[in-house]
């Protein structure tokens, strides 16, 4: 759904600009750094990026979700780092807030983070529990107004700068599954909090991730979301299906880039005295892209109007994910292999997107769990 045309348009025109004039050209220093500049930060913030899902009554713009995904296409032209530092704040780091927080943790937390002045970190995975996140073991035991939590969290997006976390930890230890999970906003500085080192990645250099350590950390029980035990793994759960819509939208955007250098490359480069756009195998390799990428699109935008809409899109989401990222695979391998050598050659955009994107068929559910989560569904709906 779309509010206002206008209104949108400007948005996605200033978005537009701020990719191709800011983004850009900073790319290469951030792979070569691992640091987004904080000047680039601070425009981010300025723009109103790290509130774009955040309800406006806490301070955000509360797009809609086909809004939300028309700005990610948009920003996922630039590297995913950049994404990737203002992604948990609009999406998993706060969405657990906005869909079942109180209304004081609403307050609380929600301002800072559409601002951009706090960072937000979802922490679900652990050691040994990744796709089958049910299986969590941190635990959360109550000891008068607080609870105390214990075990370790891995591989968390934006973990080293966040300033809160939203921990999936087990309020009953006597039951094995989701219904005894229970989420948490854990704010840094909290004493048994502690972080590891960060993680050395294959890619998306700027934008980082490491374990979360939790040694006898004394939680408010006034920071059990929703104030309600059992009921966090439903909240994970929400807060991943329009993470993976969101995911897929930027899947679209990092591949119409990676399809726009291997174009522009195609068309300039020379070989047996043509433009090797001329030849037909890369041209195949071009109009498949194009198609894929195209497809993936209008599923992306079918199932964000349907979020909109109010319907349950669980399959619709898994769906985006599942194909928009394994799409986004392929361009990137397509894209390489129109570059040629250049295209294993780290000067080239081509080298580090392929890298980069790689992710996507990985986090918020692997593309073996999306293919899992739509087939459930399927059988499900058939038995009626
Ligand atoms: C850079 C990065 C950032 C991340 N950010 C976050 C974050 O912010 N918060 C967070 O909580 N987590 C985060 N994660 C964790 C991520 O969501 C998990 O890595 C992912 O869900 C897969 O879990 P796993 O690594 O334990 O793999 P595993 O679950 O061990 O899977 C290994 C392989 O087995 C397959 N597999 C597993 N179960 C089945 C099955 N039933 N049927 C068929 N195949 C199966 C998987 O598809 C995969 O191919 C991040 C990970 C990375 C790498």
């Amino acid at each position: 759904m779309i509010r206002d045309e206008e209104t949108l348009n400007l948005l996605l025109a200033g978005v537009r600009r701020f990719v191709r004039e800011v983004l850009l050209p900073q790319e290469q220093e951030v792979a070569e750094t691992d640091q987004i500049p904080p000047a680039v930060v601070a425009q981010m913030r300025e723009l109103g990026l790290f509130g774009l899902s955040i309800p406006e009554a806490y301070g955000g713009l509360q797009l809609t979700m086909e809004e939300e995904v028309l700005v990610a296409f948009e920003i996922a032209y630039a590297s995913p780092a950049f994404r990737s530092l203002i992604g948990t704040n609009n999406g998993i780091g706060s969405q657990g807030i906005v869909i079942d927080g109180t209304e004081e943790q609403k307050q609380h937390y929600l301002p800072r983070l559409a601002a951009g002045d706090i960072i937000g970190s979802f922490a679900l995975t652990e050691p040994g529990s990744g796709s089958d996140a049910a299986s969590l073991r941190t635990s959360a035991v109550r000891d008068g107004d607080h609870y105390i939590l214990n075990g370790t969290k891995r591989y968390i997006t934006n973990a080293p700068e966040a300033s809160i976390y939203t921990v999936m930890a087990r309020t009953d230890a006597t039951r094995k599954g989701a219904g005894a999970i229970s989420a948490f906003i854990v704010e840094r500085g909290t004493p048994g909090l502690s972080l590891g080192k960060i993680d050395k990645k294959m890619g998306q250099r700027g934008a980082h991730t490491c374990d979360v350590i939790f040694e006898n950390c004394r939680v408010p029980a006034a920071n059990l979301i929703g104030g309600k035990e059992g009921v966090g793994f439903k909240t994970a759960m929400k807060v991943l299906d329009k993470g993976r819509l969101h995911i897929a939208a930027v899947c679209v955007g990092a591949a119409e880039r990676m399809l726009e250098d291997a174009l522009r490359y195609a068309m300039e480069r020379e070989q047996f005295g043509h433009a090797i756009a001329d030849f037909q195998l890369i041209q195949a390799m071009l109009a498949d892209s194009k198609a894929e990428l195209y497809a993936a699109r209008c599923m992306v935008l079918d199932a964000a109007r349907k979020r909109d809409q109010g319907l349950d899109i669980s399959t619709e989401a898994s769906c985006s994910k599942l194909f928009a990222s394994e799409m986004c695979g392929r361009v990137a391998d397509r894209s390489v292999q129109i570059h040629g050598g250049a295209g294993y050659i780290s000067e080239y955009a081509a080298e580090r997107f392929y890298r980069d994107v790689r992710l996507f068929r990985i986090y918020e559910g692997t593309s073996q769990i999306q293919q899992i989560v739509i087939a459930r569904n399927m059988i499900k709906a058939a038995q009626g």
